[in-house]
């Protein structure tokens, strides 16, 4: 319920809208799971409450931790459904990696997410309570509050983008936990349509494009949903993006043998690249049990950064973390 659907209900029943208002800072900036918790309510209003209502909140089912600190949730939704969420800490930020969606609805070949299918959107407060969540993980085992957010979950963030939007309204809402949408990402394998929409609402986050080929005949056989929205069309909203917006996309790359390790690979990514404002990360590939796909050897990586350099264009190697726990990019599958 919005808060003004509180404040009505508490009228309605008689009492103050200010009633509305407490309750709703329980639930959102509180985090609270239970009326109980409530306790500049009175009992008899909070077991009214409790007649009436559910809060349906998460519960972090199973915590692992890895060797470097990574630490992944299962998290148990209402109807028992599992999704994952990651706390990457360094020691100058902790990093939030959320989930948008049970599964996914695309079908990148590398991913693991992607072989459970999508089962359902998540509703704006199961993602803004898996940051929650980490959040209280990040005081508890790190000392400081979470600093960052990734939409690099399970799921693709764009084909449930209502319902992101409204998470990341109340991350950044005084009311919720009040962060900067500068340190929010938005990962998206390119919905152009979808890109175009956030440009026109002039969205202040970040916006991160998992793209692993320049070349449409590569990126299909990689991304099937590549045949139905061409380089050509992201690159058009892309365009679209930073025009409107004047923020810097990131580009998340990984360099398979056999797949995209070719000079005309690099060739094609360095003309990409230089459409828009960008930088590069190429990420380590974190295998997952498909032997179709291999990390291409250091030098072909060396190739890339010293090509994309030569042109001009930021490039960052990024090494995979939590892999010990299948907590790293594209491992995420509910195994345990
Ligand atoms: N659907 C969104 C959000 C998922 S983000 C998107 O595609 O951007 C997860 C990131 O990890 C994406 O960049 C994805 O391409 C990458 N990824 C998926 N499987 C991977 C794997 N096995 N190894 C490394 N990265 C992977």
């Amino acid at each position: 319920m919005t808060k003004e659907q509180l404040q009505q209900f508490f009228v309605s029943q008689g009492d103050k809208s200010f009633r509305g208002t407490q309750v709703y800072e329980w639930l959102w900036g509180k985090g609270a799971h239970s009326f109980d918790d409530m306790t500049n309510i009175s009992k008899e209003t909070r077991q009214m409450l409790d007649d009436n209502f559910v809060i349906n909140h998460i519960r972090v089912d199973q915590m692992q931790r890895s060797s470097d600190g990574t630490i992944k949730n299962a998290v148990k939704l209402h109807d028992d459904l599992t999704v994952e969420s990651v706390l990457i800490p360094t020691p100058s930020r902790t990093t939030a990696c959320v989930s948008s969606q049970v599964g996914c609805s695309l079908d990148c070949k590398f991913c693991a997410t992607a072989k459970l299918k999508r089962m359902r959107n998540l509703n704006p407060d199961e993602i803004y309570d898996q940051v929650v969540a980490i959040d209280n993980e990040s005081r508890l085992y790190f000392d400081k509050p979470l600093s960052n957010i990734v939409f690099m979950g399970m799921g693709e963030p764009l084909m449930n983008y209502n319902n992101v939007l409204k998470a990341i309204e109340k991350i950044t809402s005084p009311e919720g936990l009040g962060m900067s949408p500068k340190r929010i990402t938005v990962s998206t394998s390119g919905v152009p349509k979808m890109i175009k929409k956030m440009a026109d609402e002039e969205v202040k986050f970040k916006l991160a494009v998992s793209l692993h080929s320049a070349i449409d005949e590569v990126r299909t056989s990689i991304m099937p949903f590549n045949a139905t929205f061409p380089l050509n069309d992201l690159r058009e909203a892309l365009e679209y993006w930073y025009a409107k917006t004047k923020s810097r996309i990131t580009y998340e790359y990984v360099v398979w043998k056999g797949i995209n390790d070719r000079r005309k690979d690099v060739e094609a990514l360095v003309k990409f690249a230089k459409y828009v404002p960008c930088k590069v990360n190429l990420i380590e590939y974190n295998p997952i049990g498909d032997d179709h796909f291999k990390q291409a050897p250091d030098e072909t990586t060396d190739m890339y950064v010293r090509e994309l350099e030569r042109n001009g264009i930021t490039v960052t190697v990024r090494r995979s973390r939590g892999k010990d726990i299948d907590a790293a990019c594209g491992q995420l599958a509910n195994k345990s």
